[in-house]
C-alpha cells in the first residue's frame, strides 16, 4: 500500500502540470495559474467568467456574438422634443401625420417617464401604442424608425403565432426573447427597448364562438399580455419558444418597455360607422355631423375595438390609439423617391457604383405609382414593380462598359411590365 502511494506520488512529480478543468497540458497553455491543489487555463478562467455572467446577470458576455458594443453604456437621447422626433419621423414616413404626431409625442412622455424620480408622488403611466391602418401603410416603418432613431433595441413579432400556455405554438414572453436576441442579451439595454406587435387585430375574440373549443390563440393571448404590457418581472426563455425546466431563464422588467401594437382590423370600418349612424340619430336631428365615409377609420376609438373582440383590459394598457390612411396615388408616388433610402434613390445608387447615371422620366414614375395602386399592390409592391422594369437593365448594363447613362421612360416601364409575371395580376 505505501509502495503504491509512493511511486503515485513520483509520478504526479514527473508528470507536467494540467489544467484540473480541460485536462490540457502546460505546454498547450498559454497561462496555467496554480491554486492549492491544482491548475486552471486562461480558456477556463474565460469561461468561468462567462459562467458567472450568465448566472448572476442573466448576461452574455462579449465574444461569440454577445454584447455587441452598441449596447454598452447605452442610453436613451436626452433633449429630444416631439417636434425633433416627427422630423426624423418625417424624413424616411410618408403621410400619416396624425400617426406621427400622435407617436412621437407618446413616445417622448414615454421616455421621459423614464427619467422620472422613483419618489415622484404622480407615477406617470406607461403610454403604449396602438396602431390601426392597413398593410402595408407604414405601421412596422413608423415603429422601426423611432427605435433606430433613439438607438433602443427593436423586435418585430408577430401575434398570430402565440397561444396560450400550454398549446402549440408559442408563449407571449417569447416576444422579449426577440428583444433580447436584437441587443446581445443586454437586459439592460432590453428593459428600454421596443416591441412591435403586428397583426394584434388576429388575437380579437372570436365573439361568435362560445367555444365548446377554447378560444386558445385570442382572448387567452390576450390575457397573457396583459401583465407583460403594463409592466412587471416576465422570465423569458433567451432562445424563445416554450418555457421547459432545463432552460435557464433570464429575468426581464417590463416596465420600460414600449410596446407598439399593430393592426389591419378589417372590417372595423362597419363598426365604426355604424356608432357614428346611432350617435347622429342620437342627437338632435339637425346636429349632423359630416362624417368622411371615404375614410372612417380616422374615427377610430377604443370601442370600437371592444366590439371588434380586444378585451377591454388589454386596451386600457393600449391608451395610445392612432390610425393610418390608406396610401393614394400621390402618397405612393412621393413614396417612391422622397424618404431618404427611397427606392429610387437605391436603384441610382446601385448604377452609380456601376458609373452609370441612372434617371426616371416623371412619367415613368407616375407610371410606376399608378401600377402599384392599380394592381393594388400598395407600397409595398413599388419594390416588385421597380425590380421588373429595372431587371433586365440591370443585368445588361454592367457588361456593356461604354454606357455612362440610362433612362427609364414610360414606354420602357410599360414594355418591361408588360412582359412581366406582374401583368398577370392586372386579370386577377
Ligand atoms: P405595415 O403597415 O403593414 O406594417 P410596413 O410599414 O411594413 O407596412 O410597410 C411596408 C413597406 O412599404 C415599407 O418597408 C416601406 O418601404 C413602404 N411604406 C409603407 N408606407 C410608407 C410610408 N407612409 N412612407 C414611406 N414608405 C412606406
Amino acid at each position: 500500500m505505501d509502495k503504491e502511494l509512493n511511486s503515485d506520488k513520483m509520478r504526479r512529480g514527473k508528470q507536467n502540470f494540467r489544467c484540473s478543468f480541460c485536462g490540457r497540458d502546460k505546454a498547450e497553455a498559454l497561462i496555467l495559474i496554480a491554486g492549492i491543489d491544482g491548475h486552471i487555463c486562461e480558456v477556463c478562467v474565460e469561461q468561468a467568467e462567462e459562467i458567472i455572467q450568465e448566472e448572476l446577470y442573466g448576461n452574455k458576455k462579449d465574444g461569440e456574438g454577445n454584447g455587441s458594443k452598441q449596447w454598452e453604456n447605452h442610453k436613451v437621447p436626452d433633449k429630444l422634443t416631439p417636434v425633433d422626433i416627427k422630423d426624423h419621423l418625417d424624413k424616411f414616413v410618408i403621410g400619416q401625420e396624425d400617426a406621427k404626431k400622435f407617436l412621437s409625442v407618446a413616445v417622448y412622455n414615454h421616455y421621459k417617464r423614464l427619467k422620472q424620480p422613483k419618489d415622484d408622488e404622480i407615477e406617470i403611466e406607461k403610454s403604449n401604442i396602438l396602431l390601426v391602418g392597413r398593410t402595408g401603410t407604414g405601421k412596422t416603418l413608423l415603429a422601426k424608425t423611432i427605435a433606430k432613431f433613439l438607438n433602443v433595441p427593436f423586435a418585430i413579432v408577430d401575434a398570430t403565432v402565440f397561444t396560450e400556455a400550454g398549446y402549440v405554438g408559442e408563449d407571449v414572453e417569447s416576444m422579449l426573447s426577440r428583444l433580447l436576441q436584437a441587443c446581445d442579451y443586454n437586459v439592460e439595454a432590453a428593459q428600454k427597448g421596443i416591441v412591435y406587435i403586428d397583426e394584434i387585430d388576429k388575437i380579437a375574440r372570436k365573439s361568435d364562438n362560445p367555444s365548446i373549443t377554447r378560444d386558445v390563440s385570442g382572448e387567452g393571448v390576450q390575457q397573457a399580455m396583459l401583465k407583460m404590457l403594463e409592466g412587471t418581472d416576465v422570465n423569458v426563455p433567451p432562445q424563445g419558444g416554450r418555457k421547459h425546466p432545463e432552460q435557464k431563464l433570464v429575468k426581464v422588467n417590463t416596465n420600460n418597455i414600449l410596446f407598439i401594437c399593430g393592426g389591419a382590423f378589417d372590417g372595423v370600418e362597419k363598426i365604426i360607422a355604424r356608432r357614428k349612424n346611432t350617435q347622429v340619430i342620437g342627437f338632435n336631428g339637425d346636429n349632423t355631423e359630416r362624417v368622411d365615409r371615404e375614410n372612417l377609420l380616422q374615427y377610430i376609438s377604443h370601442m370600437d375595438l371592444k366590439s371588434y373582440g380586444i378585451i377591454p383590459e388589454l386596451l386600457g394598457r393600449l391608451p395610445v390609439l392612432t390610425f393610418l390612411y390608406p396610401l393614394d396615388l400621390s402618397a405612393l408616388r412621393r413614396i417612391l423617391t422622397e424618404p431618404k433610402n427611397a427606392l429610387i434613390k437605391q436603384y441610382q445608387r446601385l448604377m452609380e457604383l456601376e458609373d452609370i447615371k441612372l434617371t426616371f422620366t416623371d412619367d415613368a414614375l407616375d407610371f410606376i405609382a399608378e401600377t402599384a395602386l392599380e394592381y393594388k399592390l400598395g407600397a409595398r409592391g413599388l419594390r416588385s414593380i421597380c425590380e421588373a422594369i429595372m431587371t433586365d437593365a440591370m443585368f445588361e448594363l454592367p457588361s456593356q462598359g461604354d454606357v455612362t447613362s440610362f433612362e427609364v421612360t414610360r414606354e420602357y416601364a410599360t414594355s418591361k411590365i408588360n412582359n412581366s409575371k406582374l401583368s398577370q395580376l392586372k386579370a386577377a
